[in-house]
């Protein structure tokens, strides 16, 4: 689906995989009102905004650009590492999860109270690095249950470490109920491209 990425800076996590090390920073990228930001947005006149970072809850104004989205038509996704409580992200929109596994090497930053508070329309994220990251992650699917709730499960192959059409095999080998979502930007525009 045609989307706004807002990118914002900064993330207290440093994942091994991390495909934007250029917004960890607090301080990287440009200074911009909310105002600015609505009206890059609207002339995008896309259907999706994905708010996305770095962090965005390590931002302090997140709030307000989210009140200011409330008016738009757009559906409104937001990607959270999950080292955050998500509570406060109310519905309409629509929350992604990132699951840090064990490959990420910030597993231990996974609140895992926020796997309680899934609603329709959000979507749990494993990015997978390996076959322990697979096998990691199917244990977690089950130890929450989370086939029983409402958020969309995703299986993310982590780009450059495994083969996509192994781990659909092994989906689909093990019959589980996820989503193989693959880092379509990358197959596009290649894996280096910035800003697209
Ligand atoms: S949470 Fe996201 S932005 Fe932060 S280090 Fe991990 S992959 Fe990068």
């Amino acid at each position: 689906m045609p989307c706004t990425l807002v990118r914002l800076a900064g993330c207290p996590l440093h994942c091994s995989y991390c495909d934007t090390p250029q917004a960890i920073p607090m301080n990287s990228g440009n200074i911009m009102t909310i105002d600015a930001i609505m009206q890059r947005i609207r002339a995008s006149a896309r259907p999706l905004v994905l708010i996305t970072g770095g962090e965005p809850m390590a931002q302090r104004s997140l709030p307000q650009l989210l009140a200011a989205l409330r008016h738009e038509d757009a559906i409104v996704q937001l990607e959270t590492s999950g080292a955050y409580d998500i509570s406060s992200i109310e519905a309409p929109v629509r929350r992604i999860l990132d699951v840090k596994t064990p490959g990420s090497g910030e597993a231990a930053r996974n609140k895992w109270d926020n796997l309680q508070q899934l609603r329709a329309g959000d979507e749990i994220k494993f990015v997978l690095t390996d076959e322990a990251d697979y096998r990691w992650s199917i244990d977690i699917i089950r130890q929450y249950e989370l086939q029983s709730q409402p958020a969309t499960i995703l299986f993310s192959p982590c780009w450059g470490h495994i083969d996509v059409r192994d781990l659909a095999r092994r989906i689909l080998d093990d019959r589980l109920n996820v989503r193989l979502q693959l880092q379509m930007h990358k197959h596009i525009w290649g894996a280096e491209a910035e800003g697209v």
